[in-house]
């Protein structure tokens, strides 16, 4: 972090508290920078707009964006990479970063590393809302096998330090990771924190008491906000971004809901390619206001979330969300188009005694297996099961239980209780 970077940190921590209003003028003239260079620069765009007979200047505001269609993930992937990056920017210097491949398909993402330092410092940010103090110590819990070694100035200074863990280590490398750096701050997906937390009590290590857990997908049953208590005990704070977007929300603790980073990403909530009133849920769709090496024009980021319906009340002026529901495929589909997300699966499962781990997946419209890591599983608990989720789905939807040894998901941080293939298809 260079002076600058410290300028612009100073900005964005002001912006959270300007009125929404003048976020929204933030906004707009982020945009309208934006448009206009992809405009003429990004021949993916430049060609969406000439066909549509849209010119930049149309588009000024977030509500002026319902006349461009969505991207998708598999749409760009389609493309010729000259097409969807900027031809004004040598791709050598831009940092690359590769998506997790939940869709089972990794794409290579490039940033311009003015961009980077904005969205990083968007990170720094949330966090700071969340409780971490800039002296504390950070171990971030990565999906990839890669890590980021290489500290930062100001970190020498003791300012903002992070340590990099790959979430593909075994457990003993992360507990002695864990011992030697002793953070304050832990950031990660629910999944891998779980992981940690149960090798932290196998390994009885009592020191260790982080004041602050991040952690990311939001879906946290029973047991895991349990284990988290008993063995982190400092306070839990939800947070949620992706790599095409960057930070997106954060979960404010006097809200009750998540502050979307407005001035740094547009985040639409559509139901059926129209924007959802307060209160209702829909799909995610984010304009990424930095992204200008390979942007991110309404792109479809394929998770739910639920719109809130309150102001802030903290005094930010970042609109809310009020709760994130995890990925558009994590959602069952019913015959009828009716969509269940995966908080009643995990509130049903939670009654159920005798099971170490369960995974649901809908592998065709009436099929749905569950995997089942059972301890001392009885056959009424099984009946009872299916009882419930024939409540929950309906008579027709056809439920097989799978008993395994152990659920095996790679990388460990993207397990997810309840998935669909009939979204992906
Ligand atoms: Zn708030």
């Amino acid at each position: 972090m260079l002076p600058h970077h410290a300028i612009h940190l100073y900005g964005l921590i002001r912006n959270q508290w300007k009125n929404p209003e003048t976020i929204k003028k933030i906004q707009e003239r982020k945009l309208r920078k934006l448009i206009h260079y992809v405009y003429e620069n990004v021949p993916y765009y430049r060609n969406l707009f000439d066909s549509l007979k849209i010119k930049p200047f149309d588009i000024r505001k977030k509500e002026d964006l319902q006349f461009l269609p969505l991207t998708s993930k598999r749409q760009l992937q389609g493309l010729p990479l000259k097409d969807i990056t900027s031809n004004a920017l040598r791709l050598e210097i831009c940092k690359t970063f590769y998506t997790s491949g939940t869709t089972g398909i990794p794409m290579q993402l490039y940033y311009d590393p003015h961009d980077v330092t904005l969205m990083n410092l968007s990170w720094v940010r949330a966090f700071l809302a969340g409780g971490m103090k800039p002296w504390h110590k950070l171990a971030d819990f990565k999906g990839m096998k890669t890590l980021h070694r290489k500290k930062a100035w100001y970190e020498y200074l003791g300012l903002l330090r992070r340590r990099e863990i790959s979430a593909w280590d075994a457990e003993e490398k992360w507990i002695e990771e864990i011992r030697k750096w002793k953070p304050q701050v832990l950031i990660g997906y629910v999944r891998t924190l779980r992981m940690l937390a149960e090798a932290v009590q196998r390994s009885g290590i009592k020191e260790f008491k982080p004041k602050i857990i991040f952690h990311s997908s939001a879906i946290l049953d029973e047991a895991t906000r349990r284990l988290f208590s008993e063995v982190f005990q400092g306070k839990r704070v939800d947070i949620y971004g992706s790599y095409e977007g960057g930070c997106l929300a954060w979960e404010c603790e006097i809200c009750s809901g998540y502050h979307l980073c407005s001035d740094m990403v547009i985040v639409e909530v559509l139901n059926q390619g129209k924007p959802v009133a307060p209160g209702e849920t829909g799909e995610v769709v984010i304009t990424n206001l930095q992204s200008y090496a390979m942007p991110f024009i309404r792109y479809k980021q394929e998770d739910q979330v639920t719109l809130s319906g309150q102001e802030p009340r903290c005094g930010r002026g970042l609109e809310l969300l009020d709760s994130i529901h995890g990925r558009t495929d994590d959602f069952i589909t019913l015959q009828n188009g009716q969509r269940i997300s995966p908080q009643p699966f995990l509130y049903l499962m939670e009654k159920i005694s005798g099971i170490r781990q369960w995974r649901a997946i809908q592998e065709k419209m009436n099929e749905l297996n569950v995997e089942i890591e059972p301890s001392e599983l009885s056959h009424e608990s099984l009946t009872l099961i299916k009882e419930s989720l024939k409540g929950l789905l309906g008579s027709e939807m056809n439920i097989h239980f799978i008993l395994v040894d152990s659920i095996k998901v790679d990388p460990p941080s993207k397990f997810r209780f309840v998935s669909s293939k009939i979204n992906r298809s």
